[in-house]
């Protein structure tokens, strides 16, 4: 089988090395990639356009698309008329990583034969948080009192999300502050259990950090947990690091990574349109009571219309439980903008800093 290999040129080697090792039988005729950089004038590498010239001229009998979380490559690949793609299923890696064999794999599949990967989802442990950050993009500083998701619902959820994708490259347990749910190792070994090769991350403002009992910490390292510490200037950054490593916790400390911003419209006049494409927050897919949606807004959207008696959009998402609804159906509609989006501008960045009640809509509001 001669094919060539479709995708982003930091993911070719590894891709290569696979299939030199476990697929000797296939012929790789050339790579290719949306932008082939400093490899453009190699014999080796093919624009889109050319290998699709290929396959028409049955030199090459198909495509692998090494983008396997992506639908827009599929479809890109799909619209030059290339009706043979594969893909490497990413989970590969993972067990390889893991030190699993995979010798009796066939290693690359027909792309249709297998359910599309999700690169990550988020999920709420709790909505309300212990730090009261101005502006709090997920609005826990809104919040009225705890909120903790319901522990069996997130359960029907996940073996929902796994019938839909055959993996989740990352999965987000976060808030408010994650670390606040009692019942946190239960919703880890859920998600873990459902999905081997996830990697699962919990991101927390680190508060608490120092207090995790080691049962906890037995929890997170048997299920291979890594955690996002937010590098607020309220933490003991010394205290936290000494923690970790005396802990051989998988961490880190995301210096300098809090970007704070405003971004809201309440007036609902943007064009979705515009707006969705250029939004930093429209690959956070989030989870929450059944459904799914491209960020966090819909879900949680209504402590902030509750508090500033505002009538933003709430609850819009991807029913997961919709009759007849499969993986490429999601990932088709997550691409696409939403009615939520009307209510969001152009991001206004700003410091991070500490906010207390009452609260102001500037904080949150650009119009
Ligand atoms: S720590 Fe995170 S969730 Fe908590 S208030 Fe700050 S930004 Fe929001
Ligand atoms: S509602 Fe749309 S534009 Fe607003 S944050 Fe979510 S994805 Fe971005």
């Amino acid at each position: 089988m001669k094919l060539i290999l479709f995708g982003d040129i930091q993911n070719w080697n590894a891709a290569l090395n696979l299939l030199q090792t476990y697929r000797k039988d296939v012929f790789i005729v050339g790579l290719s990639s949306l932008d082939l950089g400093q490899f453009a004038d190699s014999p080796v590498t093919y624009t889109l356009k050319e290998t699709a010239n290929l396959y028409h001229e049955h030199q090459i009998d198909g495509v692998i698309n090494i983008q396997g979380e992506n639908p827009y490559y599929f479809n890109l690949i799909k619209e030059l008329g290339i009706n043979d793609i594969y893909i490497i299923p990413s989970t590969l890696y993972r067990r390889l990583e893991l030190s699993e064999s995979i010798e009796d794999d066939p290693i690359i599949y027909p792309y249709l034969d297998v359910a599309p990967e999700l690169m990550q989802i988020e999920f709420h442990l709790a909505d309300h948080c212990n730090l009261n950050c101005k502006g709090c993009s997920h609005f826990s500083n809104l919040v009225p009192s705890p909120v903790f998701p319901d522990k069996e619902q997130f359960q029907h959820d996940l073996q929902q999300l796994a019938s839909y994708f055959s993996q989740i490259h990352n999965f987000y347990l976060l808030g408010g502050e994650p670390l606040l749910n009692p019942e946190i190792g239960e919703y880890i070994t859920a998600v873990r259990n459902t999905f081997p090769y996830t990697q699962i991350i919990i991101v927390t403002n680190g508060l608490l950090l120092l207090s995790l009992k080691e049962k906890l910490i037995q929890t997170i390292k048997e299920n291979r947990v890594h955690i996002s510490i937010s590098d607020y200037t309220c933490l003991d950054r010394e205290k936290i690091i000494a923690f970790v490593q005396a802990h051989a916790l998988s961490a880190e400390l995301r210096e300098g990574k809090e970007c704070f911003s405003k971004y809201l419209n309440p007036h609902g006049d943007s064009d979705p349109n515009e707006i969705f494409p250029n939004c930093i927050r429209r690959n956070c897919t989030f989870l929450a009571k059944g459904k799914m949606a491209a960020c966090c807004q819909p879900f949680v959207i209504h402590y902030f219309n509750d508090y500033f008696n505002e009538n933003i959009p709430e609850e819009e998402g991807i029913d997961l439980y919709e009759p007849g609804l499969d993986g490429w159906e999601i990932q088709k509609r997550l691409i696409t903008p939403m009615n939520s989006c009307r209510y969001c501008s152009a991001d206004v960045p700003f410091g991070w800093a500490a906010s207390k009640a009452p609260y102001d809509s500037n904080d949150w509001c650009v119009k």
